[in-house]
């Protein structure tokens, strides 16, 4: 169960020793590895009717210090995540945002990939973990997010360039022959989601996207795959346009599946809209309450309390 907190009143704390005291907030309950939990033992408050904890801010920004420089960067990928809410974070009586816990590495680090957002998109954007889903947010993406460099052949699952992420596929024997990675060989994806090749490639109306690692029939052996929405770039950067004249096939795309990236470029852009106007996309926070302490590599990561 979660507590809320939020300041006190004279009526909660009569002595004004403590400033913040607990309240139940609404919500579920949540499940949390018990490592991460610290055992407090609070004063109580007066109120029998509902009881309710005491706290003073400096023991509170010494928990949330301490929980965060307990844990790995392992450890944030279990933390329940809490929607943003009038609740959450905690807040001070009129605003700003308090008990925030985060790590003094900043910089290189926070670049890193996180794989439940797009990295292509500035805001990120969250991305529905199924491989489809994933396929057809980076496709739209890479065809036509104009911010995207396309010379970079960016990765179909993760936008990393190619120089980075480098996707083997195997061309399988047989008539009805299909690639599939390799994920043995395959490097340098921060995405690495197992899909079908064979599935992705079969256009439907609900699924149009057909990006797929395909093998370019130019380069050599050692070279990486070539996603099909790059496939065009590639033959020209790397080869010629005679090439691409004459392997058209391999990356020309049907105007079904054109209109469903498009359809599915629009419908998240029309979300997104609506998204930031009702989130604020900065939280203030209250330099007096915040807790930086060195986590082993990057977080952001506020911290509720738990019973
Ligand atoms: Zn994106
Ligand atoms: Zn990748
Ligand atoms: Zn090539």
């Amino acid at each position: 169960k979660v507590l809320g907190l939020r300041e006190t009143t004279l009526d909660d704390d009569s002595k004004g020793i403590h400033d913040w005291r607990t309240y139940s907030m609404p919500g579920d309950s949540l499940n949390i590895p018990g490592r991460l939990v610290e055992p407090l033992n609070p004063e109580v408050g007066p109120s029998t009717v509902k009881p309710f904890y005491l706290f003073q801010t400096p023991f509170l920004i010494a928990q949330a210090s301490l929980l965060i420089q307990r844990m790995a960067t392992a450890d944030l990928k279990v933390l329940p995540k809490l929607k943003w809410t009038l609740e959450f974070p905690y807040h001070e009586q009129w605003g700003k945002a308090v008990f925030l816990a985060q790590t003094e590495v900043q910089g290189e680090e926070l670049t890193e990939v996180d794989a439940s957002s797009c990295s292509l998109c500035v805001p990120a954007v969250p991305i529905d973990p199924s491989p489809p889903r994933i396929l057809e947010h980076m496709g739209a993406d890479i065809l036509l997010d104009s911010k995207v460099d396309r010379s970079t052949e960016p990765c179909g699952m993760c936008g990393l360039p190619a120089q980075q992420c480098r996707y083997v596929v195997v061309k399988e024997r047989g008539s009805k022959a299909s690639n599939h990675v390799d994920w043995k060989r395959t490097v340098g994806c921060a995405r690495p989601v197992n899909f079908s090749c064979k599935r992705a490639l079969e256009y439907s109306d609900s699924s149009p996207c057909t990006n797929v690692p395909l093998v370019c029939p130019l380069c050599t052996t050692d070279d990486p795959a070539v996603w099909r929405y790059n496939l065009r770039n590639h033959l020209e950067q790397k080869h010629s346009t005679e090439a691409v004249i004459r392997y058209a096939s391999l990356w020309t795309l049907s105007e079904d599946e054109v209109a469903g990236m498009k359809r599915i470029w629009r419908d998240r852009r029309r979300s997104k809209a609506t998204y930031t106007k009702k989130a604020p996309v900065l939280l203030t926070v209250s330099d007096a309450h915040r807790s930086i302490a060195p986590l082993h590599r990057y977080a952001r990561s506020p911290f509720p309390v738990f019973r």
